[in-house]
């Protein structure tokens, strides 16, 4: 099966692309994703110029969608079960170029709106991975006034290791940390004692993602802050 180059495409030829998505009813893209991001959805919105609505729908299924379009191993998920690649040759649809581009744009818009005030209860999040990062998002998005902590004592969050092995840009890490801020996320190191009125969610990734499907780890976090959200 023929790949796209997982490199630089500009932005026309992104939108060529695009074009070229048949928008399938039954998208084997979408059924191959560990999130089930509404490909052929996002596809559409970016094709007709709705960019931002696009990163507003992959941001909603998925907060660390702009991380997973650098870091997610395209070929076995999405692209690779793209129904455009299955004659040899033919290029299935880069679509990491297009969450790429709106996921960038959304989160850049983000922080330029007000965050949603803090309310209910206070929710203690451990472990600054991808896990943890993705459920203290989804947490402050729905105003829970969240600490995202490290157990291990390293400070700052651990998605900036991906930056240093050079598999994620600097500036992706560093709009993530900005938007944990703009939304008050506090980050820190350390073990909570017991603080009365505040839940705890472990994120500290004990059973790691497979390599190159970071998107399992915020199904995790999704389901995890699901039941919380359920509890409180
Ligand atoms: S399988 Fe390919 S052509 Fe079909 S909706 Fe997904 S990206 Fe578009």
């Amino acid at each position: 099966m023929a790949n796209s180059v997982f490199g630089h495409l500009d932005e026309e030829e992104i939108l060529q692309q695009a074009e070229r998505c048949l928008g399938c009813g039954k998208p084997t893209c979408k059924d191959n994703c560990p999130a089930a991001t509404p490909i052929p959805q996002a596809i559409e919105l970016y094709r007709t110029g709705k960019t931002l609505e696009a990163g507003r729908l992959l941001f909603q299924n998925n907060p660390l969608c702009l991380l997973c379009s650098y870091m997610c191993d395209v070929h076995t998920q999405c692209e690779g079960h793209c129904i455009r690649g299955r004659r040899k040759r033919i290029m299935p649809i880069p679509f990491w170029a297009m969450e790429r581009q709106a996921a960038g744009a959304y989160l850049k818009a983000l922080l330029g709106q007000e965050a949603v005030p803090s309310q209910g209860q206070s929710v203690i999040v451990l472990g600054t991975g991808a896990e943890g990062v993705a459920a203290a998002l989804l947490l402050a998005q729905q105003g829970r006034c969240v600490q995202l902590r490290n157990p291990d004592g390293t400070p700052g969050v651990l998605l900036a290791r991906q930056a240093a092995e050079g598999n994620v840009p600097q500036d992706v890490v560093f709009l993530y940390e900005r938007l944990l801020a703009h939304w008050g996320v506090q980050v820190s190191a350390g073990t909570p004692s017991d603080e009365a009125g505040t839940a705890t969610l472990d994120c500290r990734e004990t059973g790691q993602a497979s390599p190159g499907r970071p998107a399992e780890l915020v199904t995790r976090a999704k389901q995890k802050v699901a039941q919380l959200l359920t509890e409180s």
